[in-house]
């Protein structure tokens, strides 16, 4: 006769918070958009540095839910249209989905990869740089090529 044993309760202790994207247990804040303990690391940013190291910025600034509560929008940001329409989908996507998210979009639409006009290459539209031309995207390497300072091609004099 198989006797089953008391099993030991984990006891979880009542100071758990932490931040819930990257799990650090310094200084939180609850985000404004949705409640969640968040690093309160916004000091930390050094204007201008575009640096992606501030949990509570790139919550407020990359996602979707950071968007939606900053522009006003009413109801939930997964099923809200302004925010499905304020983007091109492929950030849109990016924007439900990446790291800075408590939860993710569920089942996120399909898009269609953009391609630099240059030379085909698939450009990331959240992660690459590009600029725009009139054959569409290019992307940076193909930029740079195209915006050849005359230095660069022995044409200035010293
Ligand atoms: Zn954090
Ligand atoms: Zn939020
Ligand atoms: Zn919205
Ligand atoms: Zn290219």
């Amino acid at each position: 006769m198989a006797q089953s044993r008391p099993r030991k309760r984990k006891v979880i202790p009542l100071n758990t918070k932490a931040c819930g994207l990257c799990g650090k247990k310094t200084t939180l804040v609850r985000t404004e958009c949705c409640g969640q303990w968040i690093c309160d690391d916004e000091d930390n940013y050094v204007a201008f540095s575009y640096a992606r190291n501030s949990c509570a910025r790139n919550h407020r600034r990359q996602t979707l839910c950071g968007y939606h509560h900053t522009e006003g929008h009413d109801g939930d940001w997964q099923t809200c249209q302004a925010c499905r329409e304020g983007f091109e989908t492929e950030l849109f996507v990016w924007y439900g989905t990446n790291d800075y998210n408590f939860t993710k979009l569920q089942d996120p639409p399909a898009f269609e990869p953009a391609h630099c006009g240059g030379c085909g290459a698939v450009i990331s539209l959240a992660m690459d740089g590009y600029s725009q031309g009139p054959e569409g995207l290019i992307c940076d390497p193909c930029t740079n090529k195209r915006f050849k300072r005359p230095k660069d091609l022995g044409l200035v004099k010293q």
